[in-house]
């Protein structure tokens, strides 16, 4: 499904990615661990199109990544939630999620324009698609209520919705255990188990919590420094020295 190659960012003296590659099978669960700065986010933006990559290529699927507008890489079926929410803090949780939905639809938007009915059918649509997935995520108590003010864990989970509401055939989940209490942990892990399989999903997640990346992902690549240090099952790269020395010691 996704093809990384040589890839490389820098920023003036910095080199954020180092020729960094690796593929992703459709519907593989991939962990991205590393210490900070190591380029984690970094790699997210390029797969976003957020940052522009000085070398290297990106294949997803048949379409080359590195030629697609930024506001196209929905449409190509990727989502990513940030480790910072992205989220609207004055809309409705409810609007919030519609926001992902609408960024899927834009297209079937501007066909449909001249047709009013068939937008105000294509609104209910998302409607109902949005109102599904708040349910589905423990949402529908709070989705008037808007998304400030609400509880962090509470935030995540909408997060994750909006991303959802984009119908993503890759999802891109930047630290969503960040700022979880344990408890909080273990339901997002379960969760997250279920959604991968009703919604064949892959996914990339860029986690420092360990427990959960060990205990979900199927496989687990660790960068340092922008390089990539190990690339395996989580079972290979908890027991790789080079990790060991470089992440695992402190993490
Ligand atoms: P963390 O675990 O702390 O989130 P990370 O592995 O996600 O770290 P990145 O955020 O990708 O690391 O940063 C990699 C390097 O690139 C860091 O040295 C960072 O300062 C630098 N960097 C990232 N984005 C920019 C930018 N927009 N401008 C300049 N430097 C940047």
């Amino acid at each position: 499904m996704l093809e990384v190659s040589g890839l490389t960012v820098r920023f003036g003296g910095i080199t954020a990615l180092d020729h960094v590659g690796f593929t992703v099978d459709a519907g593989q669960l991939v962990g991205l661990i590393g210490p900070n700065g190591a380029g984690k986010t970094t790699l997210f933006n390029c797969l976003t199109r957020r940052y522009q990559a000085d070398e290297g290529s990106i294949r997803c699927g048949d379409t080359d990544l590195l030629s697609v507008a930024p506001h196209a890489i929905v449409e190509l079926g990727i989502a990513r939630t940030f480790q910072n929410l992205g989220l609207f803090p004055q809309l409705s949780v409810r609007d919030n999620v519609l926001v992902g939905a609408h960024s899927h639809a834009r297209a079937g938007f501007l066909s449909a324009a001249l047709r009013l009915p068939s937008v105000r059918r294509e609104e209910a649509r998302l409607g109902t698609e949005a109102d599904d997935l708040l349910d589905r995520l423990g949402l529908t108590a709070v989705a008037e209520h808007p998304a400030t003010g609400l509880p962090f864990g509470t935030l995540k989970r909408i997060e994750l919705a909006r991303a959802l509401a984009a119908r993503p055939k890759l999802l891109l989940l930047d630290e969503p255990c960040n700022g979880l209490s344990h408890g909080e942990v273990d339901e997002f892990e379960a969760l997250l188990r279920e959604i991968r399989a009703e919604r064949d999903l892959t996914v990339i997640v860029v986690e420092h919590h360990m427990g959960f990346v060990m205990g979900i992902c199927d496989r687990v690549i660790c960068l340092e420094f922008g390089r990539k240090i190990a690339d395996g099952t989580p079972a290979e790269v908890q027991n790789d020295q080079a990790v060991r020395d470089a992440y695992l010691g402190t993490a």
